[in-house]
């Protein structure tokens, strides 16, 4: 399959061409057109097999670049993954001019809350650090229409179930949710059951 199979802005296409993306790796062929239908989507995929893109893709290209406030919430286990997600989504963005902001623990909070006062289309955290701006009212989730729980079984093996649950249940119900993990243990099955719209079941 070829990235011009999928309907992607010219923004879009240009990035994966700036970036040397010739064609769609095998998650990304698989993840790609469902998520630009909106449907919520389960995935059992390792690192290493281009899943930030096959998230980044299609979010980049639905979202709204008008408005002001977060539209997507990324959720990831580690501050050098979150770090790293920025840097892909800012990059499939480039010629959207998409913004994503990180928020991650052991860097000064006032700084961020700065941060998510400005135009932004991403938010990419980890759990403790985003449910300390949502309950410090400095994370606005009034536009929240897509959330990414990314490396699920590793978020949950290093024990952010509570923070995870709590940041969900304060989202807007009406979202579409996407959800990556390398292995799939009952932790990470119920939290599919109890938080996604019937998800499609993805496994590479
Ligand atoms: P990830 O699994 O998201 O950590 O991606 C692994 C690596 O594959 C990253 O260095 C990406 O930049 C690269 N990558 C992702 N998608 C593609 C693609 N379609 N073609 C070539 N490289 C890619």
């Amino acid at each position: 399959s070829s990235f011009s199979d999928y309907t992607l802005s010219e923004e879009i296409v240009r990035a994966l061409e700036s970036l040397g993306y010739t064609k769609p790796t095998e998650v990304q062929s698989k993840v790609i057109p469902i998520a630009l239908t909106k449907r919520d989507i389960a995935v059992k995929s390792q690192t290493g097999s281009g899943k930030t893109a096959a998230f980044g893709i299609p979010l980049c290209e639905m979202v709204d670049w008008e408005e002001n406030k977060p539209q997507v919430l990324i959720l990831t286990p580690t501050r050098e993954l979150a770090a790293q997600v920025k840097e892909d989504i800012t990059n499939i963005g480039r010629y959207k001019r998409i913004k994503a902001t990180a928020i991650y623990g052991k860097e000064p909070f006032i700084k961020q809350k700065t941060e998510l006062k400005q135009k932004s289309h991403f938010v990419v955290g980890t759990p403790g650090r985003v449910l300390d701006h949502i309950e410090r009212g400095s994370f606005d989730l009034e536009r929240l229409e897509y959330l990414v729980i990314d490396e699920a079984d590793e978020m949950l093996r290093m024990g952010f179930i509570d923070q995870v649950e709590s940041i969900i249940k304060a989202l807007p119900k009406e979202r579409m949710t996407m959800l990556f993990s390398a292995t799939l243990p009952k932790d990470v099955e119920n939290l599919c059951h109890r938080y996604m719209n019937n998800p499609l079941d993805i496994e590479i």
